[in-house]
């Protein structure tokens, strides 16, 4: 007789630490955590590193990081990555995290839509606005066109150059690629389902002067089904707000419709919401289970504001709160990376003495 049960699960892997979530705050956790001497593993649902800063918008820069006075924001995620290098963290990416359970022997284990599973000291959840999905045009047939003629992010500026191109939306996305564009493709067309815009005042303005100047035009209305050519995209049927139909050529479309942020599993995990966030104190940004932290825009806490900063000083108290949870009776002291031996020792780095 055959057995038909399912396979037992792989054995659960003996971990320190697991971080879900490779964007600025998961990628800088690696870092403060390596700085004490706790080697992590870090899982991220998207196929790379980055978070929002590569997935919605890594050629823009930053300017309020400190002492980076401007950054682009993959060159930000190019140097997080750079900076934890020493630490050598265990990358997990393409898997999303599906389950996260306290064990009774005070371990939790974490398991992924892969099979990935590891058996972790202390959890930190840098999950962000969760797996975040950006709202799709919803005209029908479009699935055969996305990824290839109608996208929902720029991942490169220079694919659209010397191109028909129409540009969906009244956002900062919408506006900013509108502008930055506009010159580079061989004509351009803002759509937008009214004439009031949520973009910054200024590129509005710069929008209406190229349109003023012929560079562009705007049409007030919304995209009501897809032109083809075969197999080819070749524009977008419009109905404008004075109600026309109008065709626009098109050989490729940007949407930009914002996000849908989806908790998605972190949701029913079993700790403590406040308004889709993991409350979490600020001492040790732990969360109402012990040994699940949460940093970065997943948390909340008075006053917690949403910024790449905010996410750097939760990750710092939060590598002092994972090892008294993993060695409480270790004696706490702070060094200085200028002056600690051990850390620069951990780091790779030597430093010349001094006379
Ligand atoms: C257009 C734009 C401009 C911005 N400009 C600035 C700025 O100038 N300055 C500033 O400080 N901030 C800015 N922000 C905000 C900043 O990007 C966020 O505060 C920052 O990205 C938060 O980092 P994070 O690591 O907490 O989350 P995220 O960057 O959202 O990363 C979270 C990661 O967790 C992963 N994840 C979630 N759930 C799971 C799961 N179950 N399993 C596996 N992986 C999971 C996600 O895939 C994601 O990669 C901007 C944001 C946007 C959208």
């Amino acid at each position: 007789m055959s057995d038909t049960s399912p396979a037992p699960p792989a054995a659960a892997t003996q971990v320190d630490a697991v971080i879900i979530g490779a964007g600025p705050a998961g990628l800088f956790q690696i870092f403060e955590l390596g700085l004490l001497g706790i080697s992590a593993h870090i899982i991220d649902s998207l196929g790379q590193a980055g978070g929002q800063c590569t997935e919605l918008y890594p050629d823009k820069p930053i300017y309020d990081i400190p002492a980076l006075p401007i950054c682009g924001a993959q060159e930000l995620v190019d140097r997080l990555l750079e900076q934890a290098k020493p630490f050598k963290a265990t990358f997990h990416l393409g898997q999303e995290v599906t389950e996260v359970r306290p064990l009774e022997d005070g371990k939790i284990l974490v398991a992924t839509s892969t099979g990935t599973r590891l058996n972790a000291g202390a959890v930190v959840i840098a999950g962000g606005v969760g797996s975040f999905q950006p709202r799709r045009l919803g005209l029908p047939g479009i699935e055969e066109f996305e990824g290839r003629s109608v996208h929902y992010r720029v991942k490169s500026a220079a694919d659209f150059h010397g191109l028909d191109l129409v540009i969906c939306g009244g956002g900062d996305s919408a506006l900013d690629w509108t502008v930055a564009l506009c010159g580079k493709a061989r004509s351009l067309t803002l759509l937008h389902r009214r004439a009031e815009f949520r973009a910054a005042p200024a590129t509005v303005a710069r929008m209406r002067e190229l349109v003023s100047a012929g560079k562009m035009q705007f049409l007030e209305g919304s995209a009501v089904a897809i032109a083809k050519d075969h197999e080819r995209l070749a524009g977008l049927d419009l109905r404008t707000a004075d109600g026309r139909d109008v065709s626009v050529s098109a050989d490729q479309v940007l949407a930009f419709y914002g996000l849908h942020p989806k908790l998605g599993p972190i949701a029913e995990w079993g700790m403590e919401l406040e308004k889709k966030a993991l409350k979490v104190d600020t001492e040790k940004f732990q969360t109402s289970v012990p040994g699940i932290f949460a940093i970065g825009d997943i948390n909340t806490y008075p006053g917690k504001k949403k910024l790449i900063l905010s996410a750097f000083h939760e990750a710092a108290l939060t590598a002092f709160a994972i090892q008294h949870h993993l060695f409480p009776e270790k004696r706490q002291f702070l060094q200085y990376t200028t002056t600690s031996p051990i850390m620069q020792k951990r780091l790779g780095v030597t430093v010349a003495e001094s006379h």
